[in-house]
């Protein structure tokens, strides 16, 4: 629902598809792009295979569309639609025109809420569709694991089914009309049959012809379409003859709208889609039920299933391992557990009243009981608790594809369904083929409906093609003997294609061959998928052919841990430094993105604050990590160093909201300093860049002449002045040099103090008074304090951890500085001291990317120590070594900011906990991305915009929207600054650091402070 203007015409014509570019160019107001690392970036999506497209249009409303399908059609050019690529088949990739509807066509059209139907277009997002809902008290239930990213239209087009599918259906249950655009141009609205009378001549002969395609094939529709739910591949034929065990309609007559549900944008662009909407589920009861095998958990469905729940779903030994081993995931399985079983099934209730749905869990445990198993249920009422286990279910995928090496858990016989009578078997089967092909599967997903996620790992480079299609024809006639269907969730694309014709037989495979001609004669809509296939294992399609060869590199960062190879039947992993990457592990850390495009969220969490604002691919971790990969494959030029890159990169905050929120570990951040680097080394560092990365090192001349520096922000003139030398915009303020910087390292040495204070250079050249509260509030909880202070012989300046000169590539000066924080610290590390810092981005530095900067186990034992000072107050809080005696603030209310570095070491609430020790203090979280600053970002003329925008997204409206007497907090100065500058021209609000509200609460007796001492190491 993006209400922003089209964006201006994007236009570089110097591919093949500047044809199709220059002619669209003419008459489109949206943005067209040819160039190779647009191209490149919507190559592919969530499969293995990458298909360089001719050029892509973001279209600025369906007008666009309408011109670019006239385009196409006259110049033969393929159309392939997508909403958010995150199709797992290969649907979305194809060499034509790309038209991404994500960006601007994604608004709610109509709502009937009496009718309980709405009518959107085709790319608003399940999730912000829902939210919309929401006050309705209604929602649209095919809820698909991506629920955040996928796009209605794409729903649509695969068909997409969610976890309750057994409840509510899949897409074609829930669809009520599509307005559509057939390749000719000709616009009209599929819905049910008996009210197309009136549709266009030219869709009244289709329907005529498909209905007596219907009519001739119905014997055989019957004969070979399964009876299963889940069947979304080939055409939905059976329109005619329903199979579905779901009805499609009530009344049991045609609506053609279901034809195209499923058609993979094949036969017909979809302009909007009317669904049928569900009230909101008022109370769910969640039972986990633990078992000691698969086999037992599969062999138990179908009676769990009889019990008439919203949802059955598995997750099984790997899977429950691979969330044990992930921070946030660990609490939430554990309490689901009983014991170390080898699968859980998730069973879940849902009704209108709180003790009858609650009672349900009852039935089940009696079911159990009849097994003996009654003492393996967890039953788990509360919502909260539900949808955190729903969460680790829904990243199972996900977490599975965290795996390193070139070897990757691979989808194509993923979601085969089979009747529940044949499901403990069938997982026997199929694990048995996989231990004979040296692999193995992790299964999960939906057992209700005989719908097992499962993917063998196997590696692409090497021998994976040959034994995917040796497992595929092994487990297709498996799937045929129980009569299941082999493509049961996630489409046909081009990875099970080929196998609508096995499926369905030859006659069929002819009838929707027939079809897809009655639609699009031309052949322009995404051909090649679902009808007239390319072989599955066919390797020019692949993202990792055998061939595929990545560029040399000399790295500035130390990448080997990314550079292994993994162990197929275990998942062990070689040394670090054993993968063979010529790029020393970079360009496999750059392959974790397997283009799930998790990272398209516009709600939860921090990732990624570029694309939050711009919704453009490129500024997408997806976008930047595909441009990167291209570039390391030396598909963007002979180096990697080149101006495709840097403009990818070039709004990466480097918040590290990916290095947390992206399910594989995709780390940009990291991976914006590595590319920074041999960008400086290619091109030299900019006079502009030297200045910011150089700012500790002159730090202390500034603060010399502090009143002649800080005359810029008193005034416009001035600034204006110096905007385009410095490139600093002149809108921004720019934080105030101090003549009294903090400078206590003179005071005597303390080689045995508990804490070791480290006062970065922002803190002690801008705000001193933070390491001053520091130390009030350390020294008042009974510890003894030392400042951190260089080696003895190296004082010439204070310490630094090296970020600015880390943000602008200079990774050898970064290593410098790392080398003498190292030595200087490191001694009081190993008798046992805290390092404690106050600005989240330097202390976290020592726990990040210290430990890729080739300093060893030193540097290890440094980041163990390191901490952020409410970090360290909880910790000693929770060993019973703390007690903090804290007073009353006049203000009763406290809105905390976290920085996102805290929020990527998930270290931001104890900030909150720390706070909420002050008696009478109401202490709130907002729930907020990246500020927008992000160090010297935002302060950039080129950035300042966009700077802005990222801070309006949440942060400035929560900060304006709180009463006056909140107390404003944030940890981050350049948070703290952006918060000043935005709220300016009205009423201004100034955030603190929280240690400064800790001291202000402490008894004033308290304040008065004891000496402070030197931590120097010799
Ligand atoms: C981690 C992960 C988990 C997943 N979980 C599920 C799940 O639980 N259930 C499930 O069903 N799927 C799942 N999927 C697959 C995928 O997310 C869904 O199919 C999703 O609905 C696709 O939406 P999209 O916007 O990404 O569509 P895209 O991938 O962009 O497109 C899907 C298809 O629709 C066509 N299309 C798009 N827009 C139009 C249009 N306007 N007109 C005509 N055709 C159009 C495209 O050409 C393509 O063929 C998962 C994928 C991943 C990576
Ligand atoms: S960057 Fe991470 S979250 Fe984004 S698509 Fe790639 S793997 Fe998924
Ligand atoms: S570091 Fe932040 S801005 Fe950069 S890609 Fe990751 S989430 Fe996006």
């Amino acid at each position: 629902m993006n209400a922003s203007a089209p964006q201006p015409l994007v236009f570089h014509a110097n591919r093949p598809g500047q044809d199709v570019a220059a002619r669209l160019a003419k008459v489109v107001s949206g943005a067209v792009m040819a160039d190779a690392a647009s191209c490149a970036r919507y190559a592919t999506d969530a499969s293995i295979y990458q298909v360089q497209p001719l050029a892509i249009l973001v279209p600025a409303s369906d007008d666009d569309v309408r011109a670019a399908t006239e385009v196409c059609t006259a110049l033969g050019v393929p159309i392939i639609a997508r909403g958010a690529g995150s199709s797992q088949c290969g649907q979305t990739v194809g060499a034509g025109l790309v038209i991404d509807h994500s960006k601007h066509l994604n608004r709610v059209v109509a709502f009937d809420a009496s009718a309980q139907t709405v009518t959107v277009e085709p790319g608003i997002v399940l999730d912000e569709l829902n939210g919309w809902l929401r006050k309705h008290g209604l929602w649209f239930p095919v809820d698909v694991s991506t629920s955040a990213q996928a796009t209605l239209g794409g729903m649509a087009g695969n068909n997409s089914c969610g976890s309750r599918s057994l409840y509510y259906g899949n897409m074609v249950h829930n669809v009520a009309a599509l307005d559509v655009r057939l390749a000719d141009g000709t616009e009209a609205r599929f819905g049910p049959e008996r009210d197309m009378n009136d549709a266009p001549p030219r869709v009244r002969e289709l329907v005529a012809a498909l209905r007596s395609i219907g009519e001739r094939e119905h014997d055989e529709i019957a004969r070979v379409v399964p009876r299963v739910m889940r069947r979304v591949g080939g055409y939905n034929a059976d329109v005619f003859n329903p199979q579905s065990e779901r009805p499609y309609t009530a009344d049991g007559s045609v609506n053609l709208a279901h034809l195209l549900v499923g058609s993979e944008g094949t036969l017909a662009w979809t302009r909007t889609l009317t669904l049928s909407l569900a009230p909101l589920p008022r109370h769910r009861a969640l039972g986990v039920v633990n078992f000691g095998s698969l086999h037992a958990a599969m062999a138990a469905t179908s009676e769990l299933v009889a019990l008439g729940p919203s949802a059955v779903e598995l997750v099984d030994r790997t899977m429950i391992d691979l969330a044990r081993s992930n921070p946030s995931f660990r609490p939430v399985i554990e309490r689901a557990l009983v014991g170390e079983p080898d699968a859980i099934l998730l069973v879940e209730f849902t009704g209108d009243d709180a003790p009858a749905t609650l009672r349900r869990l009852d039935d089940l445990e009696d079911v159990l009981a009849n097994h003996g198993l009654e003492r393996h249920l967890v039953k788990v009422p509360l919502a909260a608790e539900q949808k955190s286990l729903w969460d680790v279910r829904k990243a199972g995928l996900n977490i599975m594809m965290s795996l390193r090496g070139d070897g990757k858990p691979v989808s194509f016989i993923e979601d085969c369904a089979v009747p529940l009578a044949h499901l403990a078997e069938y997982v026997d089967r199929l694990t048995e083929i996989f231990r004979r092909h040296g692999t193995r599967g992790t299964w999960y997903a939906h057992a209700s409906v005989g719908t097992l996620h499962v993917r063998p790992i196997l590696d692409m480079r090497r021998d994976g093609a040959q034994k995917m299609r040796a497992i595929a024809e092994e487990a297709s006639a498996i799937v045929r003997e129980y009569k299941g269907a082999y493509s049961g969730e996630h489409g046909d694309g081009l990875v099970r294609s080929e196998w609508v014709a096995w499926q369905f037989g030859p006659r069929l495979t002819r009838a929707f061959e027939a079809i897809k001609d009655l639609f699009d004669p031309a052949g322009v809509m995404n051909p090649g998928k679902i009808v007239r296939p390319s072989r599955m294992d066919d390797a020019s399609l692949f993202r990792f052919p055998p061939a595929h060869r990545t560029l040399a590199l000399d790295t500035g960062l130390d990448w080997t841990a990314w550079d292994v190879q993994n162990d197929p039947r275990t998942g062990a992993l070689s040394p670090p430094g054993s993968g063979g990457d010529p790029a020393h592990g970079f360009a496999k850390a750059v392959e974790m993105c397997n283009n799930n495009g998790h990272c398209r969220k516009f709600d939860a969490g921090t990732m990624c604050p570029s694309y939050r604002v711009t919704r453009d691919e490129i500024h997408l971790t997806r976008g930047r990590a595909n441009t990167l990969r291209h570039a390391l494959s030396g598909a963007l030029g002979p180096s990697v160093a080149s101006t495709a890159v840097r403009d990818a990169l070039d709004l990466c905050v480097g918040c590290k909201g990916c290095r947390r929120e992206c399910p594989t570990g995709v780390d940009m951040a990291r991976m914006k300093i590595e590319f920074q680097h041999q960008w400086q080394r290619e091109h030299g560092v900019p006079l502009r860049d030297r200045l910011l990365a150089y700012l500790p090192r002159w730090a202390s001349l500034a603060a010399r002449v502090a009143p002649l520096l800080n005359l810029r922000n008193r005034s416009p003139a001035l600034a204006a002045l110096m905007e385009r030398p410095t490139g600093i915009a002149a809108a921004r303020s720019l934080p105030q040099w101090r003549r009294d910087p903090f400078a206590r390292q003179s005071a005597a040495t303390d080689a045995n103090a508990d804490v070791v204070l480290l006062v970065d250079t922002f803190t002690r050249y801008f705000e001193p008074e933070n390491a001053d509260s520091a130390l009030q509030v350390l020294r008042a909880a009974g510890f003894s304090v030392a400042i951190a202070a260089p080696m003895a012989a190296d004082a010439s300046r204070p310490l630094c951890c090296g970020r600015t000169f880390l943000a602008h590539g200079l990774v050898d000066e970064a290593r410098r500085e790392a080398k003498r924080m190292i030595d200087a610290l490191v001694p009081h590390v190993r008798r046992g001291a805290a390092i404690v810092g106050l600005e989240p981005s330097c202390l976290l530095t020592l726990r990040d990317e210290f430990l890729v900067l080739g300093l060893g186990d030193a540097a290890r034992e440094l980041a163990g120590r390191a901490m952020l000072i409410e970090e360290f107050l909880v910790r000693e809080h929770a060993d019973g070594r703390l007690t903090l005696a804290l007073d009353a603030l006049p203000e009763r209310r406290a809105l905390v900011h976290g920085h996102c570095h805290q929020k990527a070491f998930d270290v931001a609430g104890h900030v909150v906990t720390a706070l909420r020790w002050i008696p009478g203090l109401d202490v709130e979280m907002v729930e907020s991305g990246c500020c927008g600053m992000a160090g010297a970002f935002g302060y950039g003329v080129d950035h300042y915009d966009v700077s802005m925008r990222m801070a309006e997204l949440s942060l400035l409206p929560a900060v304006r929207n709180a009463p006056a007497d909140t107390l404003i907090v944030a940890d981050g100065t350049s948070c703290r600054h952006q918060i000043a500058d935005g709220t300016r021209n009205d009423r201004r609000r100034d955030a603190v650091h929280a240690i400064r509200v800790l001291a202000r609460a402490l008894p004033a007796a308290a304040r008065d402070g004891a000496t402070t001492t030197v931590a120097h190491s010799r």
